[in-house]
This record gives structure tokens, sequence and C-alpha cells, in this order.
């Protein structure tokens, strides 16, 4: 399926009619209950089993009853980088957490690094495709893979399948309109619906045009975007009056945290045979998952 016509078929199916998703989502959230439960395979003696105190321990997250809530990442991995400990925080609570992948990512030099050439400062080598066997990724490969890690980050971070949307506009390109389209496609199908996305003042290109693009709705009309919110990259925080450290309450904190490292393993998986060629630590591994990994906070702020 391309970007677009996920894209189409996330749109029809969150038109359906909120009985029958909640229907769906209480078989999926057997299954996931089921799956998240540690395993009870003869490996996994009594001794071994989790310590409920510590961070390692298995994580519950609740049927997604509450009202709904939108993270809207510019490319795959923001929403992990940026967003994952607050994303998480929210399915822990039982809101109905959306994550949108506005563009497909296409223009990430990852691709060429992934292709063999050039040296990349996380896997500090350079590779070699006929070696290594697998094919050079065109560009609709590399899409298609980013975005499955970004599908697999979205799970982990406790987002349910129905709620994972892929917009797929072209990355580094996208323009004002086309970002409050978005926002404004979502805004129709759930009205109460709060909204996250990168600051107007990160140094991100699409990350300022989708942060601008929700600014420029709440300043135009304040009562129907009363509950709009922007993450912002740690380093530019200084840039945005009010911008802080998202305070996490202590009894989910180390949940979150969890969580968004969990989701982290999505963007390092390297398994070619598989599809997956950890694209998001080819990307930024060495700059922006180590933090993710030692548990830093989100940066946030308001309007
Ligand atoms: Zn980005």
């Amino acid at each position: 399926m391309s970007s677009r016509q996920r894209a189409r078929h996330a749109h029809r199916d969150s038109g359906r009619g909120p009985m029958l998703r909640r229907r769906g989502l209480l078989t999926a959230g057997l299954a996931v209950a089921a799956s998240t439960a540690w395993p009870a395979s003869s490996a996994v003696g009594a001794e071994d089993a989790p310590n409920l105190s510590t961070s390692r321990a298995m994580v519950a997250v609740p049927q997604p009853t509450g009202r709904p809530v939108f993270f809207y990442s510019p490319h795959q991995d923001d929403e992990t980088l940026f967003m994952g400990q607050i994303i998480a925080r929210h399915a822990l609570a039982g809101r109905e957490v959306h994550v949108v992948l506005v563009t497909d990512g296409r223009a990430s030099a990852a691709r060429q690094t992934i292709n063999g050439t050039g040296i990349n400062g996380w896997w500090k080598d350079r590779h070699y495709p006929e070696r290594e066997g697998y094919a050079p990724l065109t560009q609709q490969q590399f899409v298609e893979a980013r975005t499955r890690e970004f599908v697999s980050a979205c799970g982990q971070l406790g987002v349910w399948p129905q709620n994972v949307h892929v917009e797929g506009y072209h990355d580094s390109t996208l323009t004002p309109a086309q970002a409050a389209s978005v926002f404004e496609k979502y805004d129709a199908l759930y009205p109460t619906a709060g909204h996250y996305t990168m600051s107007w003042d990160d140094t991100t290109t699409d990350h300022r045009t989708l942060g601008q693009a929700l600014r420029t709705l709440a300043l135009a009309n304040a009562k129907k975007w009363n509950d709009v919110r922007w993450t912002i990259k740690q380093e530019n925080a200084h840039r945005v009056a009010g911008a802080k450290a998202y305070t996490m309450p202590s009894d989910v904190r180390l949940q979150t945290q969890e969580l968004a490292r969990r989701a982290a393993r999505a963007y390092g998986a390297w398994c070619p045979a598989s599809g997956s060629f950890a694209v998001g630590y080819h990307s930024v591994g060495p700059t922006y998952f180590p933090r993710v990994e030692k548990g830093e906070p989100n940066w946030y702020h308001g309007k």
C-alpha cells in the first residue's frame, strides 16, 4: 500500500462509528495484554519474575477510553525522540492516543549511508550492500523501511494500531497549507481532541512548518484550538518563552522512560533480509537516541 493509500485507509477507519471502534479495541486489547505479559515459558522460572518496582517490569497499557489526543510527528523518529515519554504517559493514563506521521521522510541522507556511500557517525564504517547481502534501497523502499520503524515504535509507546496514521507528504518541502490541512482533517474527525506537534521555533524546517501552522490556527480561533502544545528539542528550548522539561508524575516516570526506550529499539533494528535497516539510528543515532536511553525528559511549551 502506498503512503497515500494508507492515509486514505486510515481516514476511512477513523470515520467508523465509535461503537464499532470500541469493539475492535476490546479484541485488540486482549491480544496485546497477553503479548505484554512476562513470558511464561520454562526459560523464565518463578525466581526470575520481574520486580515491579523497576523500569524493566511489564507495563500494562489500559484500554483507550479517555478524550483523544493527537501527536503529529514531522518525520519517522520525532515521535519517539521528542514526544515519546509524553505519548506513553497519555497512553498509560487511558487516553485515546493517536500518532500522525506527516511526511514520508524520503530526503534523509541516511539512505546514502545504508546504500554504501559515506561513513555514518553511528555505524562508524561504510556499508557494503553487495557483501552484506542486500540491494541498495530505492527511495520508495527507504520510505517504507522508515515507516515500518515508525509503526513499530508507536506500538511500543502504547498506541493502538488503528490510531497510527500515515499522511505521506514529501519531507523538506511541506507547506504551511499542507500542514494546516492535516490538523484540520483530524480536528474535524475528533473535535474534542488535544493536539501536540513540534515547535514553531525548532531548527528543522518541517518541524517549524507544522509548529507554525498549529500556532496560526490557535491564534485565529483560540476557542476551537484550546488544547494545543508543542514539543521542542532541548537545545532549542531557550528560543521559546515558557519552554520547559515535561514534568512526569513519579508513579509513571520509570514506565514512560521504559516505553520510550523500547520504541527507540525499533529504530536500531538491523536485519536487511527482513526489511529492517536501522534508519533512525543511521540518521541521528549518536545525537538523540542516547538521550532516550538515559531517560532524559521531553521538552514542550504552550502558546
Ligand atoms: Zn524530524
